[in-house]
């Protein structure tokens, strides 16, 4: 008995239940701090981005996985203990855990590098406990490095936000010249602006929001309207980042002969029907899953070559529900981020 009310606790929110945010589906608990096993890492989290997903999630519109859940996967936290065989980690290092947590490493799509697609994947703050809370120990083959140079808060929503992000920009095969059209202006979208811009790619988007699209002209949109106002000129290829089926038939309008139309999120509402001239001239749709280790290193490569502006509004940790609740209403302006303090 004397050990039990001796072992150490940490603050985490829980998702017993999918629910609208609006009824404040996460509650705060105190929770045993999480054992790690041999190949895995404990972190002390000091911050944890809210994306979309996590949204998607809690209320339920992405099938539950793992109940009671502690969501969160844009992780950033100190090194606290590693387990006998963690190699490369040292107790004391700040590290990130993306959503790409752990893959089986044997199936086809595992061996050709394309692991995201693994059925046997498992995910942070879904499948496996994520970051809304003080601490998180998770396998160290989903424990990264981070860049230098940037804050703590800031290197969080690099880890989904910026790697989705990154994948679909890559997907939009997009060049210098080239014009890439952005429709939904979010966490994930003001960094692929600054990607695009960075690499000589003229940018368009598309947002209802005055906010979202005072952001855009600030990091130096040429063309800023809604999804409905026609572009000065074609769009090389599109990426879609808003949960609406329907700016597909938009973005296929604007869109050059060739191009593509990548839908970033992990959930949408249904795709409209689509005259097929719309999508002849060999003009493709195509989704992001996920993304691979290569795009994760990569992406945090890019932010080390290429400090990115990563804007953050940064909230409690207790906050986690009225956060989903602000992102839900369109009322973050790029990236939300709790920050933990233990
Ligand atoms: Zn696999
Ligand atoms: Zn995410």
């Amino acid at each position: 008995m004397e050990m039990v009310q001796r072992e150490k606790t940490m603050k985490a929110l829980v998702l017993g239940k999918p629910a609208l945010v609006e009824t404040n589906p996460l509650l705060l608990c105190e929770l045993p701090l999480p054992q790690i096993g041999e190949e895995e890492v404990l972190i002390r989290v000091k911050a944890c981005g809210v994306c979309h997903t996590d949204l998607h999630i809690v209320e339920g519109e992405i099938p539950s996985h793992l109940l009671p859940l502690v969501p969160g996967h844009q992780i950033v936290g100190v090194v606290e203990a590693v387990g006998e065989k963690v190699k490369d980690l040292l107790p004391g290092e700040l590290v990130g855990v993306p959503w790409l947590n752990r893959v089986c490493g044997k199936c086809q799509f595992c061996r050709e590098g394309r692991e995201n697609l693994c059925e046997s994947a498992l995910f942070t703050g879904y499948d496996v406990p994520g970051g809304y809370a003080e601490y998180v120990a998770t396998s160290q083959e989903a424990v990264y490095k981070l860049p230098k140079g940037y804050e703590e808060e800031e290197l969080a929503p690099l880890l989904c936000g910026g790697v989705i992000g990154y994948r679909a920009y890559r997907m939009s095969g997009v060049k210098k010249g080239d014009t890439l059209g952005i429709f939904g202006f979010g966490s994930s979208a003001h960094l692929v602006a600054q990607m695009a811009k960075i690499e000589g790619v003229e940018i368009f988007v598309f947002t209802r929001s005055l906010e979202h699209q005072n952001l855009a002209r600030d990091l130096g949109a040429s063309f800023v309207g809604k999804a409905e106002d026609y572009p000065p000129h074609p769009l090389t290829s599109a990426i879609i980042f808003a949960p609406s089926g329907n700016l597909v038939k938009n973005a296929l309008l604007y869109l050059e002969r060739g191009g593509a139309v990548i839908m970033a999120g992990i959930y949408s509402t249904p795709l409209p029907e689509i005259p097929y001239s719309l999508i002849y001239w060999e003009r493709s749709i195509k989704s992001v899953a996920n993304s691979t280790r290569q795009d994760i290193r990569e992406l945090l490569d890019f932010a080390q070559k290429y400090h990115l502006e990563v804007k953050t509004e940064v909230f409690p940790l207790t906050d986690a529900n009225h956060v989903l609740q602000l992102l839900k209403e369109s009322k973050i302006k790029a990236s939300a981020v709790l920050k933990v303090e233990a």
